[in-house]
């Protein structure tokens, strides 16, 4: 004779009573694991250290803070910090920008949300900037926009290559017209530095958005992005409703953007710096040769 609800899960105090003491038991503490936002595993956070944020299961890139991303990509104690001093005003008293300034530099350590400065890789001397996703995810702003700018001028000044790692939503809306002039100033001394030969090597990371890709983060002699990082101008919700079609599978990715050949190379994490290290030296080769 068929029971019904023999499938069902038993309900008795005895269990209830279980995962009651469970939950109350001490756990280990939480910040100790992290979970992949792709993949949903959980691993312990120094496993995921060691692997540069890398998902050891799925291989996910997880989004990485610009003081990591120095080290990650620099000779060991070789950085050193150019106009980490520079903060922004409210210049246009935009509602709110203030208090969110100030909680952007609680959460992230940071001044702004670009750190820039001189360094080596691999032995090759070199300006580095990084962007900073906990800071207003990376926006620019004037400050982001002049401490850019500076870097490329002292890097044309002193015949240097820059490497630059992005991560942005794109202009700061809180500054109005001053973030969208970022834009054709850190253009122009990008162009200033090539025309007097300076190499640039950019690696876009996710997501690398607005303003910033179009303007220096795509403007790089060699294009460099990791897997899976969305790049992108305006986002695909606002193309497909301009353009009325459908976006094609994997669309603003950087896999699809190597495909299509705005990306010159996918780079996994781990390889990125030995990478870079071999075009830099290959560049030093040939302004000695020249
Ligand atoms: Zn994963």
């Amino acid at each position: 004779m068929l029971r019904k609800g023999i499938f069902k899960k038993p309900n008795n105090r005895l269990e209830d009573s279980q995962v009651t003491e469970q939950a109350s038991s001490p756990s280990v503490p939480e910040s100790m694991y992290v979970r992949c936002d792709a993949c949903r595993a959980t691993m312990l956070r120094d496993d995921l250290q060691a692997n540069a944020l890398v998902c050891t299961h799925c291989g996910y890139h997880l989004r990485m803070g610009a003081r990591q991303r120095i080290v990650h990509l620099t000779d060991e104690g070789s950085f050193r910090e150019m106009h980490g001093e520079l903060v922004s005003r409210n210049l246009i008293d935009f509602p709110g920008y203030d208090e969110k300034l100030r909680s952007s530099r609680e959460v992230s350590g940071e001044n702004e949300a670009v750190i820039t400065g001189i360094a080596t890789i691999a032995g090759n001397p070199c300006c580095v900037f990084a962007m900073e996703p906990n800071f207003m995810m990376g926006s620019m702003g004037s400050v982001v926009g002049e401490k850019i700018t500076r870097l490329f001028e002292y890097a044309r000044q002193e015949c240097l290559p820059v490497v630059g790692c992005t991560v942005s939503g794109g202009a700061r809306m809180q500054e109005g017209i001053l973030s969208l002039m970022q834009m054709a100033k850190t253009s122009g001394a990008v162009k200033w530095h090539s025309e007097a030969g300076g190499l640039y090597i950019a690696l876009l990371t996710d997501p690398t958005t607005g303003g910033v890709t179009a303007s220096f983060a795509m403007e790089a002699d060699i294009i460099l992005a990791e897997p899976g990082a969305l790049i992108a101008f305006a986002g695909p919700r606002v193309i497909e409703q301009t353009i009325k079609q459908k976006l094609p599978q994997g669309f603003q990715r950087a896999e699809f953007l190597q495909e299509n050949g705005f990306v010159d190379l996918v780079v996994e994490r781990g390889q990125q710096k030995e990478i870079i290290a071999r075009l830099l030296t290959l560049h030093a080769l040939e302004v000695k040769a020249k």
